[in-house]
């Protein structure tokens, strides 16, 4: 197996980190209330999903 000959500097270990960025979620206003909401799953605020309540709307961990 390929052995690093040398130590990587921190210059070039911090230029690579710089590169790794977190993203936005991509969410989607609710049709049913508006809130936001995830793509392609049922609101968490209301519980709907293309235009059917599927379930109960759930409180979501984070929010207050
Ligand atoms: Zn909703």
């Amino acid at each position: 197996m390929a052995l690093p000959k040398y130590k990587t500097s921190r210059a070039n270990t911090h230029s690579r980190r710089a590169n790794w960025k977190a993203t936005a979620t991509a969410t989607v206003s609710c049709p049913n209330c508006g809130a936001p909401a995830l793509p392609h799953v049922a609101c968490p605020s209301c519980g709907s999903f293309r235009g059917r309540i599927y379930r109960e709307a759930i409180r979501h961990p984070h929010a207050k």
